[in-house]
């Protein structure tokens, strides 16, 4: 058998983590138990009392969870992870494990929006201020240090401009600080972006989007090296409960086994897609990261392998012309998830960013007549069908 360290991410996503049980079954087992029997209270003093290392209440650790977050580990390059009950248990986690009162954080404008929520909202009330800046403008990010920085966050590409930020820059501007990176890299993947790679420090994963990839379960991750994972994170974890469920493991282990695939596939698609909408009047703005013509296609090539499964754009005739071209799409579905097997369009001024001040939204370029769209695993040349019938409809 050749050491896991050499396999190549879709053999890692196959097999990587698997602990087989007993029964010795080929497909990973699913522990749907809260807790786990001792043979005798000394044992279970040896389990408590961290001596002994097996599992102790699922909160904490399970089997399935963790093959889950082995298969992660593998993929990302990370000492370890944890497994969440959504992205933004993974995002919240995070953030709130790394800091205390009187701490400051610097965070990206251009964050999901539950994600800004948080930075800008929830930890202020905790008495940790955060300072929100131009994620692409490094003279912004190197300003907001403050003696106090403990935290830097940002995600690339953003949702929904596919706006680039570079995380090499901003990992040596936050560790010159004493800082520390979190990325979310839900929009790259783990396939395009290794975060990690690049000098930050935790990256996070909603797995609910390309980790399911099939519209099923919520679900997220965070990663990092094994000390702060185990000495800053975990007690965190398992006394506060965000911990995803076995079940959801399981699905998001089996989603993890075609995701190569998936993600090559929808994303080849993507940039048919986005050269298509490149070449149509209607069409005012494209961005898709994967293209020369990105605003920061220098940037873009410098820290990601491969495109996006996304593309954004803007129509010419604003929020009317958006709904009337969502509404004549047959294949594409609105809806506001993202990296499912079903192509998804989403007008996240009026839906996803319709809680973000319009100052605020204009700013980030997301205007009426923007859309985002999810590409799926149809037949790329109906979707292209489908997409220049609406744009006629417009
Ligand atoms: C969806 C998403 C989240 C939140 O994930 P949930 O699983 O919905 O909680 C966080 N960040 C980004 C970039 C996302 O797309």
């Amino acid at each position: 058998m050749t050491n896991d360290k050499d396999w190549h991410p879709a053999t890692r996503l196959v097999h990587g983590g698997t602990t087989r049980s007993a029964f010795n079954e080929t497909s990973e087992a699913l522990f749907l138990t809260q807790g786990f029997v001792y043979p005798d209270a000394e044992s279970a003093e040896a389990r408590f009392n961290g001596e002994d290392p097996g599992f102790v209440y699922s909160r904490y650790a399970n089997p399935t969870v963790s093959m889950f977050e082995e298969r992660m580990c593998l993929l990302e390059g990370a000492g370890a992870a944890r497994a969440t009950a959504s992205g933004m248990a993974a995002v919240t986690s995070a953030l709130l494990a790394s800091v205390k009162a009187g701490d400051h954080i610097v965070a990206a404008k251009a964050l999901f929006g539950s994600c800004r929520y948080v930075a800008e909202t929830v930890l202020p009330r905790f008495g940790v201020e955060a300072t929100m800046v131009d994620g692409a403008n490094l003279d912004e990010w190197k300003a907001a240090v403050r003696p106090n920085t403990r935290v830097m966050f940002l995600e690339s590409p953003t949702n929904p401009t596919l706006d680039i930020v570079d995380i090499a820059a901003v990992a040596d501007i936050a560790h010159e600080a004493g800082a520390r990176l979190v990325v979310d890299n839900v929009f790259a993947t783990a396939l395009w972006q290794s975060p990690l790679a690049l000098g930050a420090d935790v990256v996070v994963y909603s797995a609910t989007k390309h980790i399911d990839g099939q519209g099923r379960c919520l679900g997220g991750v965070v990663l990092s090296d094994e000390e702060w994972i185990e000495k800053e994170f975990h007690p965190f974890y398992k006394h506060t409960g965000p911990s995803m469920s076995p079940f959801n493991a399981w699905v998001m282990l089996k989603g993890l086994e075609t995701l190569p695939m998936r993600i090559e596939r929808q994303t080849q698609s993507a940039g048919r897609i986005a050269d298509f909408l490149a070449e149509n009047k209607a069409v005012t703005r494209l961005i898709y990261p994967g293209r020369d013509d990105h605003p920061q296609a220098a940037v873009a090539k410098k820290q990601m392998r491969g495109g996006s499964t996304l593309v954004a754009f803007e129509l010419a005739g604003g929020k009317e012309a958006a709904f009337r071209f969502c509404n004549a799409l047959e294949i594409v579905r609105i809806s506001n998830n993202l990296g499912d097997a079903k192509s998804l369009i989403c007008h996240p001024a009026t839906t996803t960013h319709q809680s973000v001040p319009e100052t605020d939204r204009l700013e980030l370029g997301i205007n009426g007549g923007v859309l985002r769209l999810s590409v799926g695993l149809e037949d790329a040349g109906d979707l292209l069908n489908d997409i220049e019938h609406a744009l006629a409809a417009i």
